[in-house]
């Protein structure tokens, strides 16, 4: 005997419909059958829908008319599919079925409330007709068949809405012998008798319950649960397209998995399987030729010692704590005997090593039942405040690992727990199955899917994952798209996948989830139609579960460095060689590090100084292992370095300047660079850097150019007419450092607290005086460093290094 449950997905139209029944048809020939079904997927929730709307008096017509198109639309597909298929006959018990499910919710209306009796009766009426119209598709292939009545056959004991089966009882009751073998067997699933012979249901899902329960009475060979995938996962597929499929697991796995949370499976759906050893094939009615996953008693020992990741939404803990608690003995006894009579189900419990607190989680549904009882069973202990208040944490989810070979893994919860980390997710509490097999996590509600998908990647893939959303496309940033794309294979051999997921200007942006595609990026960029939105992005990033955002600025906008600190506090990483956001006021800067530093995000600028060269983090190291800068000087900007490199060549300060912008050393506007305030700005940021609260007009600028110089004169004016003006004087300049052994440099110093920027002569011995051509040069003279300071050299400029620069503090997002 095969037992073959078929879930609502599988029997939503006539086309599933049909192959569900193929599928019981062709097993039968080759030994007995017995179906077990479900409703046709959504005919539960309207018939739900219908009794509580009906108890708060609001219109139900919707749900009755897309409820009976489901069925007809089923039966006028099985009609026309095989004539013999009894229409008639079908529909008048359809509409029997509902013209008693419109009286009962009338009632309901008048009464203004519903019996959880009378709710079942309407809850599994669904199950009912679907037995109807298989019986009907086979009566029509000339098979005959055997109705088992789950409320006669099927004994159980709880409530109305879920109870379980009394296995030895039942088994007495279907009588395994009495049906003739030809026979096509067919149970309505979710439904079960009370002692009492009333219709009792079996919880929601819990069709693949009775199909368990009927394979057990049955003693089938094999229990088949076809559903809508190929079988068990190492965590829900939809959520995590790269879930892996097992092919086998065992009772104990299985059960876990589906206790915390796996709806694969209905969670009670093993246990009436284990004392016969029937074991559960779980198969894709779409895909019937897949093998699907077997679940036994004794399964090979796998490579994979965690099996699935699991999430219990919708979950609320409560904690019980007093001084009063300590060493009372049976104080755990007595909070879970009142949550047992409450009949509230505790999902997972974790006491604190002092024994002062006892924290367990319950549905979420049942926290008002659960408060109650807890507050009747130590009315005493709170009047006298041996107890604390009971405090409830509500919208929490439960995230599990499990595997049986967990037991011998080692650090497989420090994984855990740092993907978690990694996802920035704050864990409220912890517990480790009894039996070894599971350990948990108890995480906010809103972070559940983002927890699972992280704690995937560790554990199954290995693989990082950075979600890259990239404003301004300018030259830095296309080839910082250039160097991603060029990197792709690179970075997957050691399992990092950097995705971008968003390209924006200053007018569009394009969006993808799971990372666009680069081939087409400005041509798609042009067409696109969502305009550039910061709330957008904010909104996208939740919706999709972003596990790893990081925003990359590559603008020199003051509207997109204002962004920051929002863009921080809100879970994204920021990665920006814009200087604007670090140059701002003190406060700001201070917000954003403060933000950063909360949410646990990476704020990284190592471009904002001297490009690629790594200052920032150099710096930051250094302070960190207790070195402090006494002076700093340095030459920040490379057209400046070109420029009066190339003075010393005998090249008059015009020419200079008009090679380096063909160069393309300057700023459109070379007037930008030689003013000096963006050497201004970089000082600024090596100074607070260190500790200085400076603001930029703290900087004392001079610069190559006079104050106001060329004032209200257009670029080409300024090169060709009024730079000129200056050749002569700076050639003299030159000429008398020269006499003296000494260079023209555009040098930053800090020194005693003071940041200035000016033309300095420096001489044969000072590190800067070989530093020409357009490349940067950082002296920190430290404690440690001294007399002869830490250098740092190398071009400061160009788009390629910069880029190379941003990408290393993407990649820098990862680390802990
Ligand atoms: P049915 O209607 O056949 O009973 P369900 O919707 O109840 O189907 O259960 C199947 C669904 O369970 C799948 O579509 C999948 O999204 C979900 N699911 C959750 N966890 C897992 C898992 N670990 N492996 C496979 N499916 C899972
Ligand atoms: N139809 C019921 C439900 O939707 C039972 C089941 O599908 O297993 O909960
Ligand atoms: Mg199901």
């Amino acid at each position: 005997m095969r037992v073959l449950k078929f879930g609502g997905t599988s029997l939503a139209n006539p086309e599933r419909f049909s192959q569900a029944a193929q599928l019981i048809e062709q097993a039968h020939f080759e030994e007995q059958a017995a179906g077990v079904l479900s409703a046709p997927a959504k005919i539960t929730n309207h018939l739900v829908a219908l009794s509580e709307k009906a108890a708060l008096n609001q219109p139900t017509d919707s749900h009755f008319d897309e409820a009976l198109e489901i069925f007809y639309n089923i039966i006028n597909g099985l009609h026309a599919e095989n004539n013999k298929f009894d229409l008639a006959g079908t529909k008048q018990l359809i509409d029997a079925e509902f013209a008693q499910i419109r009286q009962l919710v009338e009632e309901i209306r008048q009464a203004g409330a519903v019996s959880d009796a009378v709710k079942a009766t309407i809850d599994c009426r669904g199950e009912k007709l679907s037995i109807a119209m298989m019986k009907a598709w086979f009566e029509a292939r000339g098979y005959e068949v055997t109705v088992v009545d789950p409320v006669q056959k099927l004994l159980a004991h709880g409530g109305y809405l879920e109870s379980s089966v009394d296995i030895e009882e039942s088994t007495k009751r279907v009588d395994a012998q009495s049906i003739p073998t030809k026979n096509v067997v067919l149970m309505a699933g979710f439904t079960a008798g009370n002692d009492k012979g009333e219709l009792v249901l079996l919880g929601r899902n819990g069709s693949d319950y009775s199909a368990a329960c009927l394979a057990a009475c049955l003693k089938a060979r094999v229990c088949e649960i076809w559903t809508d995938v190929d079988g068990v996962f190492t965590c829900d597929p939809r959520l995590v397209p790269d879930a892996r499929l097992l092919p086998s697991l065992s009772y104990r796995e299985a059960m876990e998995l589906s206790y915390f949370g796996a709806k694969v499976i209905h969670p009670r759906t093993i246990g009436p399987l284990v004392p016969l050893n029937i074991p559960c094939l779980i198969k894709n009615t779409g895909n019937p030729a897949h093998p699907g996953s077997i679940i036994s008693g004794d399964v090979e020992s796998s490579e994979l010692q965690v099996k699935g990741i699991t999430n219990l939404d919708n979950v609320a803990m409560f904690n019980v704590s007093g001084p009063g608690m300590q060493g009372m003995v049976g104080m755990a006894s007595r909070v879970f005997s009142a949550m047992s009579k409450a009949n509230v189900s505790v999902i997972l419990i974790t006491q604190s090593s002092s024994e002062y607190s006892i924290s367990f989680c319950v549905p979420a549904k049942s926290v008002k039942v659960a408060k109650q009882a807890l507050e009747t069973e130590f009315a005493k202990e709170l009047a006298n405040q041996s107890l604390e208040q009971i405090d409830v944490i509500e919208e929490l989810s439960v995230i599990s690992v499990v595997g049986d070979g967990m037991r011998q893994a080692k650090g497989l919860a420090a994984r855990f727990f740092s993907a978690l980390a990694q996802a920035n997710i704050n864990i409220v509490a912890i517990a480790q199955g009894s039996s070894e097999r599971s350990i948990s996590a108890v995480v906010p509600l809103n972070k559940a899917i983002e927890a699972v998908k992280s704690t995937h990647q560790a554990l199954f893939n290995n693989k990082k994952v950075v979600d890259v959303f990239l404003v301004g496309v300018g030259g830095v940033g296309s080839e910082l798209i250039e160097q991603i794309k060029h990197q792709k294979e690179y970075l997957a051999k050691k399992d990092i996948e950097i995705r971008i997921c968003a390209i924006a200007n200053s007018n569009k942006m394009l969006l993808k989830a799971d990372g666009l595609s680069l081939d087409n990026w400005r041509a798609d960029l042009e067409n696109a139609t969502q305009p550039s939105d910061f709330d957008v992005l904010l909104s996208f990033i939740k919706l999709n579960h972003v596990v790893n955002p990081v925003f990359v600025d590559c603008t020199t906008a003051n509207s997109v460095a204002n962004l920051y600190a929002r863009a921080l506090k809100e879970g994204f990483h920021v990665v920006t060689p814009n200087k604007k956001a670090n140059t701002s006021n003190y406060e700001y800067y201070r917000e954003m590090r403060e933000n950063a530093r909360q949410s646990q995000h990476k704020f990284l600028y190592e471009t904002n100084v001297g490009a690629g060269l790594p200052v920032i983090e150099n710096l930051q190291n250094l302070l960190a292992a207790g070195d402090e800068v006494e002076r700093f000087s340095g030459i920040l900007s490379g057209s400046l370095s070109y420029i009066l490199g190339e003075l010393e060549n005998g090249v008059t300060l015009s020419q200079a300047t008009k090679s380096a912008a063909e160069k393309g050393f300057t700023e459109p506007d070379p007037r930008d660079d030689l003013f000096g305030q963006d050497v201004a700005r970089k000082l600024l940021i090596l100074a607070r850097e260190t500790g200085l609260p400076l603001e930029l007009e703290d900087i004392d600028v001079e610069g190559v150019l006079p104050a106001n110089f060329a004032e209200g004169k257009s670029v080409v004016e300024f090169m060709q007419e009024e730079l000129p003006k200056l050749d002569e004087e700076f050639a003299k300049r030159v000429e008398k450092a020269k006499a003296e052994g000494k260079v023209l440099r555009y040098v930053g110093q800090i020194e005693n607290g003071k940041c200035r920027v000016a033309i300095v002569e420096v001489d044969g011995d000072d590190p800067l005086y070989k530093v020409k051509n357009g490349e940067n040069a950082l002296a920190f003279y430290t404690r440690y460093y001294n007399p002869i300071p830490l250098l740092l050299r190398g071009y400061g400029a160009g788009n390629a290094v910069t880029a190379a620069g941003i990408f290393a503090d993407i990649l820098r997002t990862l680390q802990h």
